[in-house]
């Protein structure tokens, strides 16, 4: 068994009269794409909420590499090694991909680009924002100069996650990131997510089902928020209770 590098245990909350998230238990391995997948309503967003820090839990545990991270900001903890995307993307529309990209890597590392002059640190921040870029598929000046506002969907859901990796995350949370997109793009980002991870493990929320087939080491589904099943691709695939309450709708 590989060991854990992410994990939730005991996570509740509690929405009013609704529990949204009722005493869920979830883990990531390292380079392990877990999918998470459930029907609309099932808590999947409340969870990835809890888990970046954007909601405050109300019962449970997060530790992270050996660290619990509970209590940590959201801020915090993507200093912390655990960074997200966003189900709506988060960029400067206005500002062009290489700024969207600089901005980014400058809140992670600006300390770093202090040992340059002035005019070398530019160049240094730029030459990582290309990088970083390209690491994402998105090259060429039109792109990189264009407003990121005004890129097609798919280009700017790897922007989104481009700005995620900036701050070199040891577990990224990806909500949805196909959303939206067509074939093309859609198999761009299964691409993208497979090459991703060999540097990081991915918890990943997605709807459509052949991109989690194609991608997911381990699926856990989500039914009014609790952890219905976790299991391999085939452990889910033929699991009676799964085909009744989500598959087989
Ligand atoms: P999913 O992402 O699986 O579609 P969500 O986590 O968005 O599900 O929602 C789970 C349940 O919690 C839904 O019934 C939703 O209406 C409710 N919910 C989500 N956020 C809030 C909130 N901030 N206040 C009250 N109810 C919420
Ligand atoms: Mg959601």
């Amino acid at each position: 068994m590989r060991k854990t590098l992410f994990s939730a245990t005991g996570l509740v909350k509690q929405f009013h009269e609704l529990r949204a998230t009722d005493n869920v238990d979830i883990d990531v391995k390292p380079n392990e794409v877990h999918a998470l997948i459930g029907p609309n309503g099932a808590g999947k967003s409340t969870l990835v909420n809890l888990l970046s820090g954007l909601l405050p839990v109300d019962a449970g545990r997060i530790v992270l590499d050996g660290r619990d991270i509970t209590s940590l900001s959201a801020h915090q903890r993507v200093r912390a090694g655990l960074s997200r995307c966003f189900q709506v993307t988060n960029l400067f529309k206005q500002s062009s991909t290489l700024d969207n990209l600089r901005l980014a890597i400058q809140a992670h590392e600006g300390n770093n680009f202090r040992l340059f002059g002035k005019r070398d640190a530019e160049q240094a921040l730029t030459t990582q924002a290309i990088a970083l870029g390209a690491r994402v598929g998105l090259v060429g000046d039109a792109v990189l100069q264009a407003p990121a506002g005004s890129l097609p969907h798919g280009a700017q859901r790897q922007l989104d996650i481009a700005l995620a990796l900036a701050a070199r995350p040891k577990v990224l949370l990806l909500d949805e990131p196909m959303a939206g997109m067509g074939p093309d793009e859609s198999a761009r980002t299964v691409e993208l997510i497979r090459k991703l991870r060999q540097d990081m493990a991915v918890l990943l929320i997605e709807h459509d089902m052949d991109a989690v087939f194609q991608l997911a080491d381990r699926i856990s589904v989500l039914v009014y928020g609790k952890v219905l099943a976790t299991g391999t691709v085939e452990q889910i695939r033929s699991n009676p209770r799964v085909q009744e309450v989500y598959l087989g709708t």
